[in-house]
């Protein structure tokens, strides 16, 4: 904490959306909502002690978990701060969301923004060269029929809605300010040092902090608690593409899922004329690149006559990027004062576009979780709890059929829809990021294991798991 200060070094400082604080508000009045609810413990440490803070919540990260959190409680009146280390709006992959995102996005109030931006996503194309066939499957057919379209987004702009949602809903949002470190004293309110890009650093004091540094999972890391997924390990190679051949007509905004010999595409169709094409493989066979980038992902999109056929006309924009083994989870969510959100408390695969759902479902609950704290402060480690197990079944809801995508006996199952006993619909609810269906979904989803199980079983006995890991 040496050098650390209140204050900054010159005179101001730029925060957030271009609002300039005078220094010599910086450690007494950042912003008070004037709704806010002063309570006792405004004033007391955990001890009982004086100390004053600057903020009742510091939120750690702007991306969809992160401006979640901190609008909703900034509505509710708390003082909310909000540092990331980016300028928005910035590049983020994850641009597929789920119908479930659709009434998030209405209750935070930015469904009309958000709409105005998106290519309207009705439904998933699944391309099996393994069948020679596809197959298309449409939200509006989803056990409930309540969400029947989803968006494919540019994260820029996504991300840069919700931030300035959390902005306008009374948070003080610090761009370009990174969180250094993290201190969590028993009995003290936690300690935040932040550095901005002019390297000048500011200490802050908070009541709880919310971890949504996304990937950076900053509170995992520093705790020794981020844990490589044994289960899914996998590696992501991607760039944005304009004049690709897309789907025609309502399925034109269908993301398309490709399997292929190393593993499966995405092709994502965004609202300005760019879709977004990447390639899921090992860690290994991406590490067996011995070109550049740019020729290796060309390489890749040759393996698939789909994805190659979609690009034939089509002009690479920007750079190609690509990310290593990427799942991983947290063995850990939540502390006396402080909670991870989002990608901050684990990540599997982006197969079913579950990250942003997830990421802003987690805000929500998190949001519910801070606010019970603070209220009460006696019930705070019952919704802790509460919390940690809310996030785990989220993601758990997904991660049996997540680790089971690349086995031919689910890509049978997904190439040959049926609705026996209405199953395709309880699929379909959880693709469209259906949680908690109730216990009809979910007899539904046990029997669709089981006829997974038998599936497998009986290719087993024929052999057919040896013959069609190769496409053909
Ligand atoms: C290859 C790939 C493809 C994907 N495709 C999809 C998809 O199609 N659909 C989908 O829903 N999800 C997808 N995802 C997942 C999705 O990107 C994430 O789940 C989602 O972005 C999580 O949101 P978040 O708010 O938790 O984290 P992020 O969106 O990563 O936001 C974290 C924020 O924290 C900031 N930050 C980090 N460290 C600090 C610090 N120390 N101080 C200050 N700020 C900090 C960062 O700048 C960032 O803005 C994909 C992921 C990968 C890897």
């Amino acid at each position: 904490m040496e050098g650390a200060a209140k204050s900054s070094a010159s005179g101001s400082c730029v925060i957030g959306r271009g609002w300039l604080w005078p220094e010599n508000h910086l450690s007494c009045n950042i912003g008070v909502n004037p709704s806010v609810v002063v309570l006792e413990s405004d004033l007391m440490n955990q001890q009982g002690d004086t100390q004053s803070v600057d903020a009742d919540v510091l939120v750690i990260g702007g991306g969809p978990a992160g401006s979640t959190v901190a609008a909703l409680l900034a509505k509710k009146g708390w003082r909310v701060m909000l540092f990331d280390k980016d300028q928005h709006p910035r590049f983020h992959i994850g641009e597929s969301l789920l119908p479930q995102n659709v009434p998030l996005l209405d209750r935070l109030g930015v469904l009309e923004q958000v709409e105005a931006c998106s290519m309207v996503k009705y439904g998933i194309e699944f391309v099996s060269p393994f069948h020679g066939k596809k197959v298309q499957y449409e939200f509006a057919k989803a056990w409930g029929r309540r969400f029947p379209h989803a968006f494919q987004v540019r994260r820029s702009s996504f991300d840069h809605i919700l931030l300035q949602n959390a902005s306008k809903s009374g948070t003080q949002v610090y761009e370009s300010c990174q969180v250094k470190s993290v201190e969590l004293h028993s009995g003290m309110f936690p300690e935040v040092i932040t550095e901005d890009v002019d390297g000048r650093q500011h200490h802050w004091t908070a009541k709880y902090i919310v971890d949504a540094t996304g990937r950076d999972t900053f509170l995992a890391s520093k705790f020794g608690a981020k844990k490589p997924n044994q289960r899914n390990k996998s590696a992501a190679i991607f760039a944005h593409f304009s004049g690709a051949q897309r789907l025609p007509g309502k399925a034109e905004g269908h993301i398309t899922i490709v399997w292929f010999a190393e593993g499966w595409f995405w092709f994502i169709p965004l609202a300005d004329g760019i879709t977004s094409v990447g390639a899921v493989c090992s860690p290994e066979f991406l590490k067996t690149r011995k070109t550049d980038l740019t020729s290796f992902f060309y390489s890749i999109i040759a393996m698939s006559p789909e994805i190659s056929s979609r690009l034939q006309d089509a002009t690479m924009v920007g750079k190609v990027s690509a990310t290593g083994n990427y799942s991983y989870t947290s063995s850990m969510a939540s502390g006396s004062n402080y909670l991870m959100v989002g990608d901050a408390t684990g990540f599997i695969d982006p197969v079913f576009s579950t990250g942003v759902y997830l990421a802003m479902r987690g805000g929500f609950s998190a949001a519910e979780t801070i606010d019970t704290c603070l209220r009460h402060p006696e019930r705070s480690k019952a919704a802790m709890r509460r919390y940690e197990a809310s996030i785990r079944h989220a993601m758990g809801a997904f991660t049996w059929f997540i680790y089971r995508i690349r086995q031919p006996a689910m890509r049978n199952l997904f190439m040959s829809p049926r609705n026996t006993l209405r199953m395709e619909e309880a699929v379909l609810f959880l693709l469209a990021g259906g949680v908690s269906g109730g216990w009809q979904v979910s007899l539904r989803l046990y029997l669709f294991r089981a006829i997974y199980y038998a599936t497998k079983f009986s290719h087993f006995l024929r052999g057919v798991h040896k013959t069609s890991a190769s496409p053909g």
